[in-house]
């Protein structure tokens, strides 16, 4: 009998625990329901990476005097620099340079100490890759213009975590009734069908006089 009363007693307590566990996790999803979304629709919507922001690098072969700078300076000597001494004119013949960005840790300590400047971090932070081999850059690669976030039509640019107002550090302080950075897709395409039917009207319009003073 005092057994039966224990399983009772261990199986009440067990339902108490199971109850709370419940409670705690709906008090989670019950917090997050009153907060503002910060979800970014990747890909169609992209964070505008801040002004200093350490992505790619970019190199101007032209620019390099091959004097190894970045590699004494690069924490892992990362950079290679390809050159042969050119026994006539006694210079510096450069062949080729490459870094590997499945090493780099993106320090920019290599982009500070250029004597000559032709290295620069940009704001493109999409490096992934099926194969680590390709993700050493040679020359041509690391010379390649970034992409940019603002100049790419077919994304909508979010400044909402890049540029937080002054003062502001979690996007959850900015009240509710602030409007959303960017758009969401299909408020997207709304625009561009509007700007297509306006831009049909104008140049209709354009016709249309064009033929009237002929
Ligand atoms: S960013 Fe840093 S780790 Fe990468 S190549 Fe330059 S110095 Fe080396
Ligand atoms: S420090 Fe600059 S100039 Fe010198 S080898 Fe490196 S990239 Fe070229």
């Amino acid at each position: 009998m005092t057994s039966f009363f224990k399983q009772i007693a261990d199986y009440t307590q067990q339902a108490i625990s199971a109850g709370q566990y419940l409670l705690k996790g709906l008090a989670v999803t019950f917090d997050h329901m009153g907060r503002r979304p910060i979800t970014v629709q990747y890909p169609y919507e992209k964070l505008i990476p801040s002004e200093r922001y350490r992505g790619r690098i970019h190199y101007e072969f032209d620019k390099c005097i091959a004097c190894e700078v970045c590699v004494r300076v690069c924490p892992i000597n990362l950079p290679v620099v390809d050159w042969v001494m050119n026994k006539e004119t006694k210079k510096k013949e450069l062949r080729n340079y490459s870094i590997d960005f499945g090493v780099c840790i993106f320090c920019g300590n290599c982009v500070e100490y250029c004597p000559t400047n032709c290295l620069s971090m940009t704001e493109e932070y999409e490096l992934a890759a099926f194969d680590r081999h390709s993700l050493n850059y040679d020359n041509v690669a690391l010379g390649r213009l970034p992409t940019s976030v603002t100049t790419d039509p077919s994304i909508k640019p979010l400044r909402e975590l890049g540029y937080l107002p002054k003062g502001v550090m979690d996007p959850h302080e900015i009240p509710d009734n602030n409007p959303r950075a960017g758009n969401l897709p299909s408020q997207v395409l709304e625009l561009m069908k509007k700007e297509a039917i306006s831009k049909d009207n104008s140049l209709s319009n354009e016709e249309g006089k064009g033929g009237q003073s002929k």
